[in-house]
Order: C-alpha cells, then structure tokens, then sequence
C-alpha cells in the first residue's frame, strides 16, 4: 500500500514515515501544501496523513481541491488537539477521519489501517479471497488453512490484490504501490514475486489475465 504523508514539521513527519513504512507501506512525503497537492493528484496512492497547518496552500483548501478533482483516497486529517471547529471542517471538505496533536503513532497506524480496509468494503482486519486469509495487522497469512511465511513485498503484492476484489491489476501498477516509483525493470521484479508466490501458495492462487494483468484466485468477480 502507498502512502502519501503531508507534513511540514520534519521531524514528525520521518517519524510517521519510519512507522508507516515498518507498518509494511510504502511512503512519500510532501513537505508544503502545493507539493502534496500536486503529488495527490497525479500519482495513485491509497491513504493520504494530512497535517492542516502547511507552508503555501494550508491543508483544508489542499483536501477541497483533491476532493473536486475527484480524487478519492481515504484521508486522515492531523489538526492541532483542541481545535474542533478545524476538524469539523475537515471532516466537512471529504476527510474520513482525524487525529489530534500530538498523537500516539500506533493509533495514526492503525486507524490508516482501518480507514483502508473500509475504503475496499473489509470490515475486520482479516480479508479472505479464496483460499487466502491475510491479517493485514501482523501481516500474516495462510493459504487453505496453512501458515505461509511471506516477505514484506509478497505480503504488499497480496495486500494490494486482495483489495482489488475481481480487478486484475497491472505491473505496472503493482510496482507503483509496491515500491513507490515506477521503473522500467519493475514488471519483472513482479513477474518474479508473483512466481515466487505460486511456488508459496498454489500455482493456482494468481491468475494472469493477458493483457490486464494479476488477479487473485477466488476475489470475487
Ligand atoms: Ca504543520
């Protein structure tokens, strides 16, 4: 999964990023308001950490325009503590959650947890597709009842296609959300993962739709 964390205060932000990537995401990180609202529209992400008070454009006209270009990634808004008139307004402007200053990083980690399992209609932190139950909390799983030790990118990769439910999903976009930046080796390093994974699971378990890409056996179509 991808992240894009907004955040002007430096120090809290590469604390964000350290947890959220040891969380297994993948992070950029926008320092002002008019680099994250450029980031949010042109790359693909899925969650963005918005702090409301950013050099440029502030965080609230940052979210509006996002929201009427139809952007429409989960957003969770930073906002100072006591302010709940700032955080009504969030909420207001298409915001779907908030967490006041300062934070414990556990609870942004987990309610970004939660705020994507909605976003793709899962309501617990376990998500079946087929015969694959992943627990995105400790970022296990198992394939027809049997544990499955994974890597942190084959646990991305199966992350990612299990939130897609019947869409088969590019290279390309799998790099994306993966690694961060797209490259041109990137669509064999995922053709590998993907291979690796067969091996893993069953050679059944990932479908290759030809010219569309991956899809997960069993994701509901
Ligand atoms: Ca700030």
């Amino acid at each position: 999964m991808r992240a894009l964390i907004v955040e002007d205060e430096t120090d809290v932000a590469a604390d964000i990023a350290q947890a959220m990537q040891e969380a297994g995401f993948v992070v950029d990180v926008a320092s002002d308001g008019e680099d994250a609202w450029f980031r949010g529209n042109t790359e693909d992400y899925d969650v963005a950490i918005l702090d409301l008070g950013l050099p440029r454009i502030d965080g609230l006209t940052v979210l509006r325009r996002w929201r009427s270009e139809q952007r429409s990634f989960p957003i969770i808004i930073l906002s100072a503590r006591n302010d709940w008139t700032e955080r009504v307004a969030g909420i207001e402007a298409g915001a779907d959650d908030y967490l006041g200053k300062p934070f414990e990083i556990g609870e942004l980690i987990a309610r970004v947890r939660g705020l994507i399992r909605r976003a793709a209609g899962h309501t617990s932190a376990s998500i079946a597709a087929g015969k694959l139950l992943l627990d995105t909390n400790r970022m296990s799983a198992t394939y027809a009842g049997r544990p499955v030790r994974l890597s942190q990118l084959e646990f991305r990769l199966l992350h990612y296609l299990a939130h897609q439910t019947g869409r088969a999903v590019s290279a390309g976009e799998l790099a994306e959300h993966l690694y961060g930046a797209a490259d041109p080796g990137d669509a064999n390093a995922i053709e590998a993962l993907v291979m690796r994974l067969r091996r893993k699971l069953d050679a059944d378990a990932i479908e290759t739709r030809r010219g569309f890409g991956y899809l997960l056996a069993g994701s509901g179509e």
